[in-house]
């Protein structure tokens, strides 16, 4: 089995794991509703999409 030769330094392995952060996720405004909502999906407030219903509300 191929082993490493030499440990990585402690800065090679941090500056690896900078870009291993989470990213928030793009909001779009929905045009029924006015909520912020995830982009290209169907509006969780009232269940609309490009203008018609797609999904159905259910009340909590
Ligand atoms: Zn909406």
């Amino acid at each position: 089995m191929p082993n490493p030769k030499r440990r990585h330094s402690k800065r090679r392995t941090s500056t690896r794991r900078a870009h291993d952060g989470l990213n928030i996720p793009q909001m779009a405004e929905c045009p029924n509703c006015h909520q912020k909502i995830r982009a290209h999906r169907a509006c969780p407030n009232c269940g609309k999409y490009k203008g018609r219903e797609v999904i159905e509300v259910v009340e909590a």
